[in-house]
């Protein structure tokens, strides 16, 4: 079965050919690329008018929830509530025995605040609701949750000056809180949401996922998550974060990890940083001034080790320059013990707040960094959430994506969604727009992040990523080239096309 992609500004990435007029695919493979008139096309070739449209190959997040992004969609997704009093008449609307909702912001909600334990009771009594805050990093519930949770054991469980619990879960009782709850929805609607998910990275152009799978379980409960991922229409890199090595390794893949959590986030000012924050702390139980840390270089030490032995490659989440410190040099003992671990590449998913110093060290480790271009599309800028948190001296020198080109890191662009949108087109105007105009990728550079330099992640690089013969045929129909728009309309370019192995899984025309 052959068909022919015709009609299109193909862009390549592939140095020995980098411009094309259409893609000949032959069972899933890119057989060649083509000129504007094809010679040498069988009778029996479908041939597919892009209409004067671009193709370039598909994208790869390489940084994403699928489940929550599922869940957390349409009417769950609170984000557009502007005071407590909406957000309030958006839980009594649902009629789920169990309600998991949130990507709730203080910062744009009139209060500044969420909506505490009792205020929730006032309109859910009795049924438990989990209300999740955009990073994930907090959480606020009702009695009827935490009566159902147990958390009361853990560290991060807020109270007021009664010693009453606000419904506010920081740290360990709001990771562990949200697993609890996700685990006892039901099966079906967690595959369902999945399946939502998937939807939306197909009408994106997304090829390929990163599933970044948060906490642990055991195996069996991996083995099926990772079965049903594979069942999903797109490309899905399934990570447990589990710091078992031995079980990951029984999973049977190369790559893990993503979430295993060095820190908190900014927003909930659970990052580690060196240099205490600004605006905090309003929230008593979000730890100190200077955030938390919940792996020590040591305890990182163990995970790294064991993973270079078992020939596996990890990804940490690190967002703070103290969470990125204890990682870096974890890393780097485990060089000084093994020698050179190149080969290995793990990651440092995030890694907003580096300094140029560590970004050098991250390139000399041959460390990948998984970031959020959107993060500074989203809490950069003079009025952004960074500058209120860390003061706007520090808040200019995050998120450094060229300096870590510059120092030949490999930059890979993800979402984290449902922390920012499920766009690959928003992340790569997000690379081109950066509030630091020296922090600014390139359109080329940019595009990479998200295809050729992304596969390097899962090591996919020498047959995803390009449009190239011998390639998988994943790409994109896009309405326009990218670079004949206006930089700040990129994320709003429309996908007419989404090809994964040569198949059309996703089509307006
Ligand atoms: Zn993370």
């Amino acid at each position: 079965m052959q068909t022919a992609f015709v009609n299109a500004e193909v862009t390549t990435l592939d140095p020995a050919r980098p411009r094309a007029r259409g893609v000949l695919v032959s069972d899933g493979l890119v057989e060649r690329l083509l000129d504007d008139r094809p010679t040498g096309l069988s009778r029996d070739v479908d041939i597919v008018d892009c209409g004067t449209a671009a193709i370039v190959p598909g994208f790869h997040d390489c940084h994403v929830h699928l489940t929550d992004t599922g869940l957390l969609g349409g009417k769950h997704d609170v984000r557009d509530c502007r005071n407590i009093v909406a957000i309030l008449k958006r839980v009594s609307e649902f009629t789920e025995p169990q309600l998991y909702a949130g990507n709730f912001e203080e910062d744009r909600i009139a209060e500044r605040r969420p909506p505490l334990r009792k205020e929730l009771d006032s309109v859910a009594p009795g049924r438990p609701v989990l209300l999740t805050r955009v990073d994930g990093h907090s959480c606020v519930v009702n009695s009827a949750a935490l009566a159902l949770l147990g958390v009361d054991k853990f560290d991060g469980v807020e109270r007021d000056e009664a010693g009453a619990p606000t419904g506010r879960l920081f740290g360990p009782a709001n990771y562990a809180g949200q697993s609890e709850f996700l685990r006892r929805l039901p099966m079906e609607a967690r595959r369902k949401a999945d399946e939502r998910a998937a939807q939306i990275a197909l009408r994106g152009g997304i090829t390929t996922a990163h599933n970044v799978i948060v906490g642990d379980a055991p195996l069996e409960r991996l083995e099926e998550e990772y079965r049903a991922n594979e069942a999903l229409p797109l490309r899905v890199i399934s990570k447990s974060c589990s710091t078992d090595v031995r079980k990951v390794k029984g999973l049977g893949r190369r790559v893990f990890g993503g979430d295993i959590f060095v820190d908190g986030s900014i927003g909930s000012r659970t990052a580690a940083v060196a240099h205490a924050y600004c605006d905090g702390p309003q929230d008593r139980e979000s730890g100190n001034q200077l955030g938390r840390l919940y792996l020590t270089r040591e305890q990182l030490f163990e995970v790294y080790d064991e993973a270079a032995e078992a020939g596996l490659s990890l990804g940490v989440h690190a967002i703070g320059d103290r969470a990125i410190e204890e990682s870096l040099a974890a890393w780097e003992a485990v060089i000084a013990k093994r020698g050179p671990l190149t080969h290995l590449r793990p990651s440092i998913d995030h890694f907003e707040i580096a300094h140029p110093q560590q970004i050098a060290r991250a390139a000399r480790c041959g460390i990948l960094l998984s970031m959020q271009p959107a993060f500074d599309y989203l809490w950069g800028g003079s009025g952004g959430m960074y500058v209120q948190r860390l003061g706007a001296d520090r808040a200019t020198i995050m998120n450094l994506f060229k300096t870590a080109k510059r120092a030949g890191c490999v930059v890979c662009g993800g979402s984290d969604s449902p922390v920012t949108p499920f766009s690959a087109l928003l992340g790569i105007q997000s690379l081109m727009t950066h509030h630091v105009a020296a922090e600014r990728l390139t359109l080329d550079e940019a595009l990479r992040a998200y295809t050729s330099d992304a596969a390097r992640l899962s090591f996919d690089e020498g047959h995803r990523g390009t449009l190239a013969p011998g390639y998988d045929a994943d790409f994109v129909v896009l309405e326009r080239s990218l670079d004949a728009m206006p930089v700040d309309t990129i994320k709003d370019t429309r996908v007419l096309m989404t090809v994964i192995a040569g198949e059309i899984k996703y089509s307006v025309l």
